[in-house]
């Protein structure tokens, strides 16, 4: 569709980046664009809207750039999940395997709660541990999970998959697939 082209003309490719052997997606050209950062912003918001969230859970760092607008634009609340140690609060912790080592997530306890539907919103999907580890968090807060929006897709990694037993019946809506 139009919207899809517009996105996918505004990801840049880095070649080797963070490390050689990697394509990294980068949506800074996106970012940059109003048409089609309001375009990607008006299509998160809709999804949260149609699947009944009633706040969105961006993912550090440009699930922040993402979710906020749509947050705004849906009508919900929004709640950041930082990496940890960043959250001044009582927070939830929760950790994950990376390819090498692992990493710990956190989230404020008291920004959800039992009644929330949660829209998790991120950039790129790409093992899914990190939505994985958000959806646990969400879970543990005592909120339920409306489902998981991402810009991008990385199918060849395997993250639909791996996300599949955590979204426990719930969409996982990718609005390019890769
Ligand atoms: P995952 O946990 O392996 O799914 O990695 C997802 C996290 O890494 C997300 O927070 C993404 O922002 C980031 N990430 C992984 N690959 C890329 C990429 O190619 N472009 C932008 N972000 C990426």
């Amino acid at each position: 569709t139009d919207i899809t082209a517009l996105l996918l003309s505004r990801i840049r490719d880095v070649e080797d980046y963070p490390e050689p052997g990697v394509v990294f997606k980068d949506i800074t050209p996106l970012l940059a664009d109003p048409a089609a950062f309001t375009a990607l912003t008006d299509a998160l918001a809709e999804l949260t809207v149609r699947h009944g969230a009633t706040k969105i859970v961006g993912l550090e760092a440009r699930g922040f750039i993402l979710g906020a607008p749509a947050a705004l634009r849906a009508g919900v609340g929004f709640v950041p999940v930082r990496k940890a140690g960043k959250l001044p609060g009582a927070t939830l912790r929760q950790a994950y395997d990376l390819e090498y080592g692992s990493a710990e997530i956190e989230v404020h306890a008291e920004d959800l709660s039992a009644g929330d539907r949660v829209m998790v919103i991120d950039d790129v999907l790409a093992t899914g541990g990190t939505a994985e580890a958000s959806l646990a968090l969400v879970r543990r807060a005592g909120a339920e999970v409306a489902g998981v929006a991402v810009l991008m897709e990385l199918g060849f990694l395997g993250g639909r998959a791996r996300l599949e037993p955590a979204l426990d019946g719930a969409p996982l809506e990718a609005l390019l697939q890769v």
